[in-house]
This record gives structure tokens, C-alpha cells and sequence, in this order.
């Protein structure tokens, strides 16, 4: 007798990939999780991802008997949301990767695969912090800083399939070179590593002395959890260079409500999820001293529920409704 069939979402990141069981009601019945390792290429890692989401079902299932019923997968872009392939993931060092047909062939299920910000947006929209908005934007400030548009329940893509590119909006042309090959993206000035070059700029310069002391100035090193604590153990001059960083964010933001006109900005990532009240409140501040006044008024910001689970479960729910089941 055939077991009971569920879905799994993959959140498959540079670092590393989660696999989740998930049910009909969005409930994440298991997790499990490798590294990367994308520098053995696309074929070993989309065998490690099949593996994982083989795992994923096996540890959910009591009886050992259930069966994949379809995989959704939320990966790093640009991307071809329609084709499922990676056009070009510069974290990941791929180009032109067909991963939705190499997992199919793994796994002879449907799979869909669409970009992670895209997901974990949609996520907070299906069954998390933004449920039953009508116009919803996710940003979320991490390493980088991704974004999401979700409309009238659905994911906007674009022509090209990579919109939502919130990180990028330029709010300096001669600032900072930015990941993207150009300057002054917002990425540039509110991301963690925006954030840490100037923490540790500050501590060089004897203003941070905590920070000098316990967490050290090497900015690849320095967490959003190091921010958080170096502020929570006395360096304003941090608190400050957060404070200001969440504000440009929040200006940037505002430029995206005047054009959209949204309900609901979910504010989520490593840095928010690290100092949520800071951002939450300076967000909207700078939303509400750049936004138009006859527009910024009907947004509200939300923080992220869902945290390391939205990308697996907004890729689940995503794949289910592309595949019309
Ligand atoms: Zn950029």
C-alpha cells in the first residue's frame, strides 16, 4: 500500500540547505539540514539536495512510509522562475544551471524551484506576519539585502524574473561598490557587511571599545549577533551606526511604498531578527519622514515570523499552486 504523500520545501542557500516536510496546512513536520559545498558543482549538489529532501520525508513519516508528492525549492538568484533554472548565482559561482530538471530526474517528482527572498516573502504572506494583506513587500537585511513583492496573493516576477530587487535601489551614486558591480545600492549602506565595515571602522578608531576587545574587527567574521551584543554592552557609537543604517533602509523603503502603495512591509533577516526593535522602529520612521504623506499613512511594517523556516515553506506552498494542486 502506497504511504501519504507530502510536500517538501528546500531552502538552499550558499551555505547551506534545508529540507522540510511539510503538510497541507503549512505545518513543518521536519527539518534536516547539510552544507553546500556548491563548489562541487550543480550535479553532486542537486544529489545531496534529492538525498536531503528523501531525509526530510523519511524523518517525518512515522511509519517510514510516506512519499514525496512534490518539492519546491527556493535558491538564490537571478533565476528563471518558469524554467527552474539559475541563471547566474554569484554566491554559488553557477551559471545557466538547470536545477528544476536535474531534481526532477533525481526524484521523479514535480519540483519548482523560484528565488529565496521571493519565498520567504510569499511565506510570511501564506502563513505568517502578513496574512491577509492585500500588497505585500518583504525586505530582508542579511549579509545582503533581498526583497520580495507579493500582489493580490501572488509573487511578481517581472519580465526578467528577478524583480524585487529592493538591495539595489541606489540611494548614492558614488558610494560604496556594491556586490551588484555598481555604487551606492542601499545594500551598501544597511546591510550586515555595510554595518560591520563601519563597526569595525569605529572600533579602529577607539570609539567601539567593546568591540575592539571582545568581538575583533574582522568584518567577514562579525555576526548581526556581535552587533546586537556590542550595543547591549555599552558601545553607542554602534548603536548609532545601526540606528542610521535601519533609517537609510527605511528611506529606501519609502521610496517602494510611494511607487506600490503596499499595506504591509514584512521586515525580516539576520540583522532584524538580531536588533528587531531598532530596525522596526527606524524602518518606519524613515518611512514615514521620506514616504508621501498621502501614501505612507496605510503601510504597516511587520517583523518576520517564520524565521529559518520560510524559505522551505513558502517554496512548498509556491510549488503546490504553480503545479495547480
Ligand atoms: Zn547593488
Amino acid at each position: 500500500m502506497a504511504g501519504k504523500k507530502l510536500a517538501v520545501g528546500i531552502d538552499f542557500g550558499a551555505t547551506k540547505i534545508m529540507a522540510a516536510a511539510v503538510d497541507k496546512k503549512l505545518n513543518v513536520l521536519s527539518r534536516v539540514k547539510v552544507r553546500t559545498h556548491a563548489e562541487n558543482g550543480p550535479k553532486e549538489t542537486a544529489e545531496r539536495m534529492a538525498q536531503l529532501a528523501r531525509e526530510a520525508i523519511a524523518e517525518a513519516s512515522v511509519e517510514k512510509d510516506a512519499e514525496i508528492a512534490y518539492v519546491g525549492v527556493g535558491a538564490p538568484g537571478p533565476l528563471n522562475p518558469r524554467e527552474g533554472v539559475i541563471v547566474s548565482a554569484p554566491n554559488l559561482g553557477w551559471k545557466d544551471v538547470p536545477l528544476r530538471k536535474m531534481l526532477e530526474k533525481e526524484l521523479g517528482v514535480p519540483v519548482v524551484v523560484d528565488n529565496d527572498v521571493n519565498m520567504g516573502t510569499y511565506a510570511e504572506y501564506v502563513a505568517g506576519a502578513a496574512q491577509g494583506k492585500q500588497l505585500v513587500v518583504g525586505i530582508f537585511p542579511g549579509t545582503g539585502i533581498g526583497g520580495g513583492i507579493v500582489i493580490d496573493g501572488k509573487v511578481i516576477h517581472g519580465v526578467s524574473g528577478a524583480a524585487g530587487e529592493v538591495g539595489h535601489i541606489i540611494v548614492d551614486p558614488s558610494g560604496a561598490l556594491c556586490g551588484c558591480g555598481r555604487r551606492g545600492c542601499i545594500e551598501t549602506v544597511a546591510s550586515r557587511l555595510a554595518i560591520a565595515r563601519d563597526v569595525a571602522a569605529a572600533a579602529i578608531r577607539g570609539q567601539a571599545p567593546y568591540t575592539m576587545e571582545k568581538i575583533g574587527t574582522n568584518i567577514a567574521k562579525m555576526k548581526s549577533s556581535d552587533i546586537a551584543d556590542a550595543i547591549k554592552n555599552g558601545d553607542t557609537v554602534v548603536e548609532e551606526i545601526v540606528r542610521y543604517a535601519a533609517r537609510m533602509l527605511g528611506m529606501a523603503a519609502a521610496d517602494i511604498v510611494n511607487i506600490l502603495s503596499p499595506d504591509c512591509i514584512v521586515l525580516g533577516g539576520g540583522l532584524v531578527e538580531a536588533m528587531k526593535d531598532i530596525f522596526m522602529k527606524e524602518v518606519a520612521r524613515g518611512i514615514k519622514d521620506f514616504g508621501m504623506p498621502a501614501i505612507s499613512p496605510y503601510v504597516e511594517v511587520v517583523a518576520a515570523k517564520l524565521g529559518d523556516d520560510a524559505v522551505a515553506v513558502g517554496s512548498a506552498e509556491n510549488a503546490r499552486v504553480f503545479l495547480g494542486l
